[in-house]
């Protein structure tokens, strides 16, 4: 009878560990190629080295199971069984949950409209930029940019067309800004650039690009997609700091400054702060 049950533990601590191996194998294929997945890899061996150990003790201790003390070691393999088991489901768990966290993450950061990153992503960037650019000495640029008279844009053709213009203009603008500088809406129709190692003058520069972009690309895109003729253009602040300059108080603030003026001085203009 206790031969009968060591035999039932042991089996059943067998089947555990089986059970085992296919969140190891998903585990294993979920993680990037690197040591962790070389170690994940080698645990899954492990286990098969259990599974033959087990089996190898069923072989040899088939019928030798006489008092209650044997039961132990088959105890003890269902113990082991059973922790192999719930480390390899937690750790796959583990991975599913933080990938889905940080797809979550990525998908609050992204404007759903514009497809640019949102505010909330400007203001970590532009704050780790800020705090590298004075710990190095770099030059660092902001430009707003505004929508001119986009109110009557919704009001001559509606929303819709009035988000498909933004949408273009925020395609143009990332297609014109390296890859390192910050891309994000600021507000309903502004949009704010941080340009990385950029000195004021040569954002000025820049800012003036795509100015000129937007003018001539959304009128193509309003034109095409409604067959109006109609200007379409946007007002740029620029705020910046030197090579090694000393940092302004707040770089947003005087590029907003910049912007009013530029609207108060005719729309379709890039002014300096
Ligand atoms: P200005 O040249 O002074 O900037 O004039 P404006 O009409 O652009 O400025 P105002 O601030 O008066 O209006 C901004 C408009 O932008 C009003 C708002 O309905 C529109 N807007 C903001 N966000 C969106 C959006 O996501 N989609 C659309 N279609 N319109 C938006
Ligand atoms: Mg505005
Ligand atoms: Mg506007």
């Amino acid at each position: 009878m206790l031969n009968v049950l060591a035999i039932l533990l042991v089996a059943a601590a067998l089947v555990i560990l089986l059970a085992a191996l296919p969140p190891t194998r998903r585990l294993i294929a979920e993680l990037p190629a690197g040591p962790m997945r070389s170690q994940w890899r080698f645990m899954a061996g492990l286990v098969l080295v259990f599974v033959a150990g087990y089996a190898g003790y069923l072989a040899v201790f088939w019928d030798r199971h006489q008092s209650i003390a044997d039961l132990l070691v088959p105890a003890v393999f269902v113990c082991g069984a059973c922790f192999v088991w719930l480390a390899a489901r937690l750790s796959l768990a583990t991975v599913v949950n933080v990938r889905r966290m940080s797809t979550l993450d990525r998908a609050n950061v992204t404007d759903a409209l514009s497809g640019l990153d949102s505010r909330h992503y400007l203001d970590r960037r532009m704050r780790e930029e800020m705090m590298r650019a004075e710990r190095h000495g770099l030059a660092v640029s902001v430009m707003l940019l505004d929508i001119d008279n986009f109110a009557s844009v919704n009001a001559t053709y509606g929303h819709a067309v009035g988000d498909q213009v933004l949408t273009e203009i925020g395609r143009i603008l990332s297609g014109g800004v390296r890859e390192s500088d910050v891309l994000v809406r600021y507000g309903g129709e502004e949009i704010a650039i941080v340009a990385t190692h950029t000195p004021p003058a040569a954002a000025m520069a820049v800012a003036e690009r795509l100015r000129r972009e937007v003018e001539v690309g959304a009128r193509k895109a309003l034109r095409e997609a409604q067959g109006a003729r109609r200007a379409i253009t946007v007002s740029i602040g620029v705020a910046g700091r030197e090579a090694g300059g000393k940092a302004d108080a707040d770089l947003f603030e005087t590029a907003e400054r910049a912007l009013r003026r530029a609207k108060s001085e005719g729309r379709n203009r890039v002014v300096l702060g």
